[in-house]
C-alpha cells in the first residue's frame, strides 16, 4: 500500500479580478440577467474565453419539470462545442446573483457541469483556467482541479 497526497493551486483575488480575465468576469456577471431562474431565485451566469479571443455566455435556464433544465456553465460549454467546435477553451468565469444580488461567497460549479469541464480538456487536450466570482473574494483554479478522478474509460 501507498499513500499518494493530491495538492490543489488556486489563487485568490481580494475586490478584484484577474487583470487578464476582466472582460469574461464582467461577462459573466452580466449574464446572470439573462438567467431563467423564477423557481430558484438563483441566477448564474457564466463567460468563456476561446483561444481564438471569442468570448460567449450562457445563463442557468430553469424548468417546471426539474431537473430539465440547465446550468449556466453547461449551455454555454455546449453552446461553444456546437459553434466552435475546433477552438479550445482558454478561461470560463462564474458568477451567481440571489434576488438580484451578487452572491458575497463565490460559487463553484455543480458536479454534473465539473464532468462536462472534464470531458473538454478531454476532448481539446489541454487544461483551462476557471475564476469563480464573489463580491469579496474571486478564486482562480485551472478546470482539472475541480474534478481529480473525473470519470473516464
Ligand atoms: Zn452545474
Amino acid at each position: 500500500m501507498e499513500k499518494r497526497e493530491l495538492k490543489l493551486d488556486y489563487w485568490v483575488y481580494t475586490k478584484t479580478y484577474p487583470v487578464e480575465y476582466r472582460e469574461i468576469c464582467e461577462k459573466a456577471v452580466e449574464a446572470t440577467g439573462r438567467s431563467y431562474s423564477i423557481y430558484s431565485g438563483f441566477s448564474v451566469g457564466a463567460a468563456v474565453l476561446l483561444d481564438s479571443g471569442e468570448v460567449f455566455t450562457g445563463a442557468n435556464q430553469e424548468n417546471v419539470a426539474y431537473p430539465s433544465g440547465l446550468c449556466a456553465e453547461r449551455t454555454v460549454l455546449f453552446y461553444v462545442g456546437a459553434n466552435r467546435p475546433d477552438v479550445a477553451i482558454k478561461a470560463m468565469a462564474i458568477a451567481a446573483c440571489y434576488r438580484g444580488e451578487l452572491t458575497a461567497d463565490y460559487i463553484s460549479p455543480c458536479g454534473a457541469c465539473r464532468q462536462v469541464m472534464a470531458e473538454v480538456i478531454k476532448r481539446y487536450g489541454k487544461d483551462f483556467d476557471v475564476i469563480l466570482i464573489g463580491n469579496q473574494e474571486t478564486i482562480l483554479l485551472k478546470a482539472s482541479a475541480l474534478l481529480p478522478f473525473a470519470f473516464d474509460f
